[in-house]
């Protein structure tokens, strides 16, 4: 096999509940990921050179080795240097979808293509958990990115559980293409005005963590009932972006005003997302969005829930 194409999915938080801080300096999480049919094109292709290569179509994602993408092919190379040897390095294309620094998991999920790929390419028959185990070790969001679907998130989001896929449930995305929000400093400000409310010692923070408050919501995706999904919807890290970038508040209040059954800012934003109850339904709250925020620099996308994470296309 010389080269192959994958799918790699974004994902949305239908649920993000912030536990607590870690001794890691990670914070303790409690989250629903969910994956959608927004999604980018990775391209692998053996290249018969001792080289690891990316090219992105979007110039504002970086071609050099602080791409995720590249840091997987990395990571694959150091965990089995035999194999590298045998097969070479790698060309990877990326084929940008999904909006940059929106909190759709986007360079997590290249990544987590990447490691799907070259497991393919270099028949290293690892297990999906294995590959997980080596995502986790780049970053937290990638092992969600590799199973996809639907799932709980706890730790610092790497571990999983999956529940009953959420297929067909229609989405309309909003992001501001010259907005980004960064992941750190949402975290970083979310401690400093909340760190006081915070579990003070390692057991009472597990005491907290079993104890979060998303079982309503995983009720709700058992029913497949996106009424009840709506109503379940819940990110901690609105407390702190809504106001500090005033476009997010005012999508956000665009989405519930156009109709949308739900809405809510997917994890650190700036993306915000609305629940809607058909495809007929989408159009027309993305129509009233649109009319509500007249601003090009507003992109809006249909797209809706899908029970994969990375695969073949
Ligand atoms: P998350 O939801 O996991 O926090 P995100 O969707 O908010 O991620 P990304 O799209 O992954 O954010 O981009 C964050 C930053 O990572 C970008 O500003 C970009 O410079 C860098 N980056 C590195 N590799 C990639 C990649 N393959 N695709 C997109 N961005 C990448």
């Amino acid at each position: 096999m010389q080269g192959l194409s994958l799918i790699a999915p974004a994902k949305i938080n239908l649920y993000l509940e912030i536990i607590g801080a870690r001794d890691d300096g990670y914070h303790e999480l409690a989250m629903v990921m969910q994956s959608i049919d927004l999604a980018d094109q990775i391209d692998i292709r053996a290249n018969g050179t001792e080289h690891i290569n990316v090219q992105c179509d979007n110039l504002a994602v970086p071609d050099d080795k602080t791409n995720l993408a590249y840091r997987a092919a990395e990571l694959m190379k150091n965990t089995f240097p035999e194999d590298f040897t045998k097969f070479g390095g790698v060309d990877i294309k990326i084929h940008k979808h999904i909006p940059i620094a929106a909190g759709l998991a986007g360079g997590s999920t290249n990544a987590a293509a990447v490691l799907v790929g070259i497991d393919l390419l270099w028949k290293l028959g690892l297990t999906k958990i294995e590959i997980e185990e080596l995502g986790a070790t780049l970053g937290s969001d990638i092992p969600f990115c590799v199973a996809g679907g639907t799932a709980i998130a706890t730790g610092r989001g790497e571990q999983l559980a999956e529940i009953l896929g959420l297929d067909n449930i229609y989405i309309v995305l909003g992001k501001h293409r010259s907005l980004s929000v960064s992941t750190p400093w949402a975290y970083k400000t979310y401690r400093a005005t909340y760190g006081d409310t915070y579990p003070q010692d390692k057991h009472s923070l597990e005491a907290r963590a079993s104890a979060v408050h998303s079982a309503p919501m995983i009720k709700a995706i058992v029913h497949k009932n996106a009424v009840e999904i709506s109503q379940q919807l819940h990110n901690d890290l609105e407390k702190v972006v809504l106001p500090e970038f005033p476009k997010v508040l005012e999508l956000r209040q665009a989405f519930a005003q156009a109709g949308a059954l739900g809405t809510m800012m997917s994890g650190s934003g700036p993306s915000v997302f609305g629940i809607c109850e058909s495809f007929e339904h989408a159009e027309t709250v993305k129509q009233q969005v649109r009319s509500l925020i007249p601003d090009e620099d507003l992109e809006l996308f249909t797209t809706q829930t899908i029970s994969q994470g990375i695969h073949l296309k």
